[in-house]
């Protein structure tokens, strides 16, 4: 029998806008809501998030969008993100978001793969944006430069916007937004159908292949949030948690739903960082008083290690929650340590892991604030989340509690396929709507849930999806290389990219040059950092599948970790 989660909730039949808002009139609070840490007299507050919404809603249907029209942000984290973001989905079109230190070959394969009508890119990324528009034959007028320059009020009112230029044929974003207006209705969405309108495509490789694009709907974003908020409500007892750091990636499944929908939903007050830097990360925390810190391993590691923390007082901080790959408990403990310093009584702070993919929107598990773990779990099954465990061998037996697995959930958060391929959907969300997760896992008694590895292809590097059929493509297309496999390694609390290359008879290949051959062409995370490694040929079974596990065991023997 599958688990269910102990606690259920009625979802809100709401389109995101509503969710968020209300609906296009009523009162909103004039306090910030997010504020740029760099420069703190820039804010906006909630009410001026909705009139940015709106404005740019309708100022996309102004310059033409369409319903269900797909629009690239490709940027890093500002304070006019969420509007941006929201702004795209409540004029009916859908927000895909883009890496803002993507390559243009990468930034032209989401144009390509997305079907992107427009493209709008922080001016930071203005080369890049517009090599990619020519190289897949995007209008330059359908490009759009984004900047933090506007200058907005508490209620909404816009008195400047800094630098308006745009290079070549692009346009500034304030032609969106000076083309809108501030009363858009937007359209209300009731019915299962509407409910199920695609909001966003968030990019991930799922259990095989080159990264797709993941349909993420309406009734998945409120879902999903909902869920969170209303496992946190089931706590007696929840420490301040009012002030975050906007960190995290708001291109990233991650990131939307933290920052763009669940902190203005429960009126937590962000402070954005727009790129991530260690040494800002601290002084922030400390400058801020940021009461919750949501992270990635790496970011844990760094505070559990990295000697500069002992500057800074982060006793500010209550909770720390950490997902999108494994950490270990011993980092957890050394974390929680560090920020504990020079902290008043005897509360303790306790990290909590979350686990959850993009195919499920954001998160699958969590835990309630009063809650401890100490152990390493990633929490209980949120609510109206289904879960259970399958034999990995057979793929059809469940298996009982304790036993590690292929985890299966089925929730109303989960996706309802890949874009434009309806195979890859087939394979991984079954027809009574089970999710294949490619993670590895078990329960326990408690409802606890593990994870112990992954059964999928997919390599994380700092909590990015690194696709090993995406770098085997790229290293088939050099000249002098006939066949490749990519496997990722384990190096520290993280892993690395490892190639295994064939070289073309009679031609040679150095690991130096397939080293800079990939430098060259993606971005940094996916560099192979792991070890280039030249063999006779790649092992494959008799349908030609990469035999991963293979390689796995000779790479524990290359690198001596067995
Ligand atoms: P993404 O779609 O980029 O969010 O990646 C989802 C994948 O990240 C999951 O399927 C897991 O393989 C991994 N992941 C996420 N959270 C955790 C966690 N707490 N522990 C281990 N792996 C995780």
């Amino acid at each position: 029998m599958p688990i269910s989660s102990r606690w259920s909730c009625e979802i809100p039949k709401r389109s995101l806008a509503t969710y968020l808002f209300e609906s296009p009139t009523a009162p909103l609070p004039k306090e910030p809501l997010y504020i740029d840490s760099l420069n703190p007299k820039k804010f906006v507050s909630y009410h001026a998030y909705r009139s940015l919404v709106q404005r740019i809603a309708s100022g996309l249907l102004a310059i033409g969008l369409r319903p269900g029209d797909r629009v690239i942000l490709f940027s890093g984290n500002n304070i006019f993100f969420p509007p941006f973001f929201n702004g795209i989905i409540a004029a009916g079109g859908i927000f895909t978001g883009a890496n803002p230190n993507f390559t243009p070959r990468e930034i032209e394969q989401q144009i390509r793969s997305s079907g992107a009508r427009f493209l709008v890119a922080h001016r930071n990324n203005s080369d890049v944006a517009r090599e990619a528009a020519e190289n897949v034959g995007l209008d330059e007028g359908s490009v759009f430069m984004f900047d933090e320059g506007l200058d907005i009020t508490a209620d909404g009112k816009i008195f400047g916007w800094g630098n308006k230029s745009s290079p070549g044929q692009t346009r500034h974003w304030s032609d969106i937004v000076e083309k809108g207006y501030d009363g858009f209705v937007w359209r209300e969405l009731r019915t299962d159908e509407e409910l199920d309108t695609t909001a966003t495509i968030n990019y991930s490789s799922g259990t095989t292949g080159i990264p797709k694009g993941v349909q993420i709907t309406h009734k998945n974003l409120v879902s999903n949030t909902h869920q969170s908020i209303y496992l946190r409500m089931q706590s007696d007892s929840a420490p301040d948690d009012s002030r975050w750091l906007g960190m995290l990636p708001m291109y990233h499944a991650y990131g939307q739903t933290f920052y763009a929908i669940t902190a203005p939903k429960r009126r937590v007050l962000v402070y954005v960082l727009q790129k991530f830097d260690f040494g800002a990360f601290l002084m922030a925390i400390q400058k801020y008083k940021i009461t919750s810190i949501a992270a990635v391993p790496p970011i844990m590691v760094a505070l559990a290690k990295n000697p500069d923390v002992l500057k800074f007082d982060l006793s500010s901080v209550n909770g720390l929650g950490c997902g999108s790959a494994p950490l270990s408990r011993d980092i957890s403990r050394e974390a929680e340590e560090r920020v504990m310093r020079g902290r008043a009584g005897e509360e303790r702070v306790n990290l909590k892991q979350g686990w959850g993919m993009t195919e499920a929107t954001c998160s699958i598990t969590g835990f309630r604030p009063g809650d401890t773990d100490e152990v390493g779990s990633v929490g209980e099954l949120l609510p109206n989340c289904e879960g259970k465990v399958m034999d990995t061998g057979a793929g059809s037996r469940e298996l009982p509690p304790n036993t590690p697995g292929e985890i299966w959930v089925r929730a109303p958060n989960v996706t309802k396929g890949y874009y434009r391929n309806r195979a890859a959907t087939e394979d991984t969300i079954t027809p009574d709507g089970w999710l294949k997760t490619g993670d590895i896992g078990y329960y326990n008694e408690a409802g606890r849930w593990f994870i112990v590895d992954r059964k999928k292809e997919l390599i994380k590097v700092k909590g990015n999806q690194v696709a090993p059929a995406e770098l085997e493509g790229l290293l088939l297309e050099h000249p002098n290389v006939i066949d490749a496999a990519v496997i990722g390694i384990p190096h520290a609390e993280d892993e690395r990219p490892r190639a295994y290359i064939v070289a073309k008879p009679g031609a040679t290949v150095t690991a130096d040059e397939i080293r800079e051959w990939v430098k060259k062409r993606a971005i940094r995370y996916k560099w192979i950092t792991g070890g280039v490694v030249l063999i006779p040929a790649v092992p494959r079974n008799l349908s030609g599948k990469i035999l991963r596990e293979e390689l796995r065991d000779r790479a524990k023997t290359e690198t001596g970790d067995s």
